[in-house]
């Protein structure tokens, strides 16, 4: 990495509504260096994993329907297709249920990636 600063969505704004100018710029403890709003709920967590993933060099944080679906699960999503195995290098791990607002889903991130190493992607338990 160049730099040690992240950039993140602010709190409570739509995505529809987001600009250049409205994201939020802060240092990998989370405080914030360039922006006017308040940086997401989740920025703790992505600074955590910035932190402790040094290879990584963004964080795609989503609850899409079938990523969610499946995360109720609490089950990982088996290697199935070939393109799941170039994708992910095996099974999408399930990581565990954390609550949001700090670094513990982070922490459940870094933990989980630890164990498969391949991955790039990781289901949150009851979450996305
Ligand atoms: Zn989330």
């Amino acid at each position: 990495r160049t730099a040690d600063l992240m950039v993140i969505k602010p709190s409570g704004l739509r995505y529809e509504f987001l600009t250049p100018s409205s994201m939020v710029v802060c240092d990998l403890d989370g405080n914030v260096v360039d922006g006017s709003e308040s940086p997401s709920s989740d920025t703790a967590s992505h600074a955590y994993i910035y932190r402790h993933m040094p290879d990584v060099y963004g964080v795609v944080h989503t609850h899409s329907t079938y990523a969610t679906a499946w995360a109720a699960t609490g089950r990982e999503i088996p290697c199935g297709l070939t393109m799941m195995g170039d994708e992910f290098g095996g099974p999408v791990p399930v990581g565990p249920f954390r609550l949001i607002g700090s670094e513990a889903i982070g922490r459940g991130v870094v933990e989980t990636l630890e164990r498969y190493p391949k991955s790039p992607a990781v289901l949150m338990q009851n979450h996305g």
